[in-house]
């Protein structure tokens, strides 16, 4: 059983124009489903669907919305299997992260719900003794939503869930490699007692859709996840009607293990952040930065953890490292590596793609190792999204913060070190929105995840998402 209509109005429904497009599976081309291939009038039904929807849900109480959306969460948790299943043949993820990724997105719901019975407002002391200064957070009203594939099922909650919670309806575009997660998300949305017109997605046209997100009056916020061009093309087009946008964008980790490291830990972080999801995320570490005195045996230690990971179909048990999603996608990953060992890097494992039985694609990246990186190499500079490790040494400490901070994003840092001073001053210098000290897994949804520079505006997560999806309005009441 698979969703594969848009939600409109509480309404399951094809595209206006009648057209469809198909989900394949990465792992074998496979056509999973045809969704329908929406474009800007089922953008416009989806939103104004949104608007009659948001008076009266602004109007319930927040204990209300939140029983709805741990109800939500629950059948989540019940259904991880089906729903882990799915995500895998459309995503290509092992099994084991999609279910994680499951109980995290849920997780979303959970936090939200509690969030949002705490939309404080204060009072001020006014400057004369005849008024009274109120603060209130209202909900922001119709909010949308575009999302990418990697996470086909948290990147939606962790927008969905706070701007529910505050009071808001939500429009969900999914991205089109991964439809089927949102659809089948928004089928437990309504199971739960989520109101027709509170949440609608629609699958199509990504260029169309956001258009009619940005162009029509009543979208008050757009949350994007996504690449640096494409939230930087939303911005330019948000200047009409001041949209506000809220952007979780691309990243280019830096992975810093000092001399004084533990490198146990410092390896099992290393691996457990670049090997999920096969490299493709956004807060992945893209350039290692090992120091020179513990070069060598943590680039012993990396190989012989690499060897340890087995490439495979996503549904196939003990597989750790899926395919990527596209054969553009492992073209750019192979890229990089072509061109680091053509400027002197060392290649020590992987370095290609390969199809690992027949009837799968030839989109299986190996575990790839290289060492003798330097900053002229593309990976250097580029988000590489995809499964490769790139090691270039360094000999102290300032010089390690200046390698990090080289670069236009800022989105997740990482650092493995013993010293309790060192770990204050890395931290406070590091120009990243997050930072994992001895921790190459940070992200919860209790704390606020978001980049500085390039990577993004906003953060979601914590207390902090809240702020994206409420507006603040200072009443002045003069008593008379
Ligand atoms: P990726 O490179 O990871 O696929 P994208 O930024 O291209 O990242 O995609 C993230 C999301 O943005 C997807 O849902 C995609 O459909 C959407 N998208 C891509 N191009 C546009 C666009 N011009 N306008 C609005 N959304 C877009």
């Amino acid at each position: 059983m698979m969703q594969t209509l848009n939600l409109v109005d509480g309404v399951w429904i094809p595209a206006q124009t009648g057209e469809t497009f198909d989900v394949l599976d990465p792992a074998t081309d496979e056509v999973v489903a045809r969704v329908p291939n929406g474009g800007r009038a089922d953008a416009v039904a989806a939103i104004e669907a949104a608007a009659r929807a948001q008076p009266r849900w602004r109007s319930t109480t927040a204990d209300h919305r939140a029983a709805i959306l741990w109800r939500l969460a629950a059948s989540m948790r019940t259904q991880t299997d089906r729903l882990a299943r799915l995500m895998t043949r459309e995503q290509g993820k092992p099994l084991a992260e999609a279910r994680g990724e499951i109980a995290y997105a849920a997780s979303f719901f959970e936090w939200a719900a509690e969030e949002g019975k705490r939309l404080h407002g204060e009072v001020i002391p006014a400057p004369t003794s005849d008024k009274r200064i109120m603060v209130l957070r209202q909900p922001v009203g119709v909010t949308a939503a575009i999302t990418p594939w990697n996470f086909p099922a948290a990147m939606i909650t962790r927008k969905l869930g706070p701007a529910l919670a505050a009071g808001c309806t939500m429009v969900v575009k999914p991205a089109e490699q991964t439809p089927l997660s949102a659809l089948a998300l928004a089928e437990l949305a309504v199971d739960a007692g989520v109101p027709p017109g509170v949440l609608n997605v629609v699958t199509g046209d990504p260029e169309a859709i956001g258009a009619a997100f940005l162009e029509h009056p009543a979208v008050r916020v757009l949350s994007f996840t996504g690449s640096t061009e494409v939230g930087q093309h939303l911005v330019a087009r948000s200047a009409q009607t001041l949209t506000r946008l809220s952007l979780e964008l691309g990243g280019h980790a830096p992975f810093i293990v000092f001399d004084d490291a533990d490198l146990d830990a410092a390896v099992a972080g290393a691996i457990a952040s670049k090997f999920r999801n096969a490299g493709q995320t956004c807060i992945s570490p893209n350039r290692f930065l090992v120091h020179h005195a513990v070069h060598d045996e943590f680039c012993a230690r990396m190989l012989e953890a690499c060897a340890m990971l087995r490439s495979g179909p996503g549904c196939e048990e003990g597989v750790t490292t899926g395919p990527l999603i596209d054969d553009a996608a492992v073209a750019k990953v192979k890229a990089h590596v072509d061109d680091a060992v053509a400027r002197g890097a060392v290649l020590r494992c992987g370095g290609e793609a390969v199809r690992p039985a027949a009837g799968l694609t030839p989109r299986f990246f190996a575990p790839t190792l290289l060492e003798g990186v330097d900053g002229s190499m593309r990976l250097s500079h580029e988000e590489t999204f995809g499964p490769v490790v790139g090691v270039r040494e360094f000999s102290d400490e300032a010089e390690a913060v200046a390698i990090a901070n080289d670069t236009p994003y800022g989105l997740a840092a990482y650092f493995y070190t013993r010293d309790h001073a060192r770990v204050w001053r890395v931290a406070e210098a590091l120009e990243y929105g997050i930072v994992g000290v001895n921790d190459g897994a940070p992200s919860t949804a209790r704390a606020p995840f978001g980049g500085m520079k390039h990577s993004g505006m906003g953060r979601e997560g914590g207390r902090w998402v809240m702020d994206e999806y409420t507006e603040i309005k200072y009443v002045s009441w003069g008593l008379g």
